[in-house]
């Protein structure tokens, strides 16, 4: 597995590849791997050539009194997942190979869907994520990228802002991987103090049985969502900032009665760390 630290580097490498008619899949993360991450690698090495990870925290996707500074990093652990997953490349740039002095162009997806849910609290996160991932998907030259569901409205803003600019690559979907006791991987969970840990599985909890709750043939979308809120109350550190429903991908807001695929998301505070969690369900 070859360590690229630069984007004229990584073009030229793509571009070899596709002179010798290799497909390319690219897997954008922030680093600190997990098996989540691993996932995304596992599909992308399973449906292509050449599978390349980009590790890269992306200052421009942090707002101001957000976590840039002490996102956790261990590039070596990378290292060993990404090979692990069966990835041929890291991409590892610095802040300044990415914004470079005078850089002055921003991509972003103007619509509702970036100022609802996490675009509430966090308004000039999607320009960022769109913005690296424009860039990426550039350097790359990637046929196809991988995004969890675990960000889902991320995913859904992605693959508007594909359609939107008639990008030629293909966005691939892929499940939310959790810790045995369901919680759902992520890098910031690490922020998490032992208590905290264990009060932040009313997230999956709360998701489990509403999944068991529509099932059971519950389409009353404010019931759903507020039998979800109890759950989660159930933690009296869980600072809940929002528990909404929305339809995927192309998050509208939802009629009273569960139809389609419906976005079930949650953002709830345990102290300082932010969760994120969600599930996707159909009538
Ligand atoms: P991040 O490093 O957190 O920016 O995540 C990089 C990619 O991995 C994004 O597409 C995430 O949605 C995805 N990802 C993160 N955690 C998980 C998880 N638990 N299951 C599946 N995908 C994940």
């Amino acid at each position: 597995m070859r360590i690229i630290t630069t984007p004229a580097e990584l073009n030229e490498y793509s571009k070899e590849q596709k002179k010798q008619g290799k497909s390319i899949g690219l897997v954008p993360t922030m680093g600190y791997l997990h098996d989540g991450h691993k996932s995304l690698i596992e599909k992308s090495s399973a449906q292509n050539d050449i599978t390349i990870v980009s590790v890269f925290v992306n200052p421009t996707q942090f707002g101001e009194n957000e976590d840039l500074d002490t996102y956790p990093r261990d590039l070596e652990h990378d290292k060993i997942v990404a090979k692990d997953g069966g990835a041929n490349v890291i991409f590892h740039p610095t802040p300044s190979d990415m914004y470079p002095e005078n850089y002055g162009t921003y991509v972003s997806v103007d619509s509702d869907i970036t100022k609802i849910l996490c675009g509430k609290s966090r308004p000039t996160h999607f320009m960022g994520v769109t913005t690296i991932v424009n860039k990426l998907f550039n350097i790359s030259l990637a046929d196809r990228a991988y995004f969890g569901q675990k960000d889902a409205q991320q995913l859904a803003v992605i693959m508007r802002m594909v359609a939107d600019l008639n990008m030629n690559i293909k966005i691939i979907p892929c499940p939310i991987v959790r810790e045995k006791d369901g919680l759902a991987m992520s890098s910031r969970n690490t922020y998490l103090s032992a208590s905290e840990r264990q009060e932040a599985l009313v997230l999956s909890r709360s998701l489990r049985q509403a999944e068991d709750e529509i099932k059971n043939g519950e389409t009353n979308i404010e019931k759903i969502k507020s039998d979800i809120r109890r759950t989660i109350s159930a933690s009296n550190i869980a600072d809940i900032e929002y528990i909404e429903a929305y339809t995927f991908p192309g998050l509208m807001p939802c009629s009273e009665k569960l139809s389609g695929q419906t976005l079930f998301a949650l953002a709830i505070r345990f102290g300082s760390t932010r969760l994120i969690d969600n599930i996707i369900v159909k009538p």
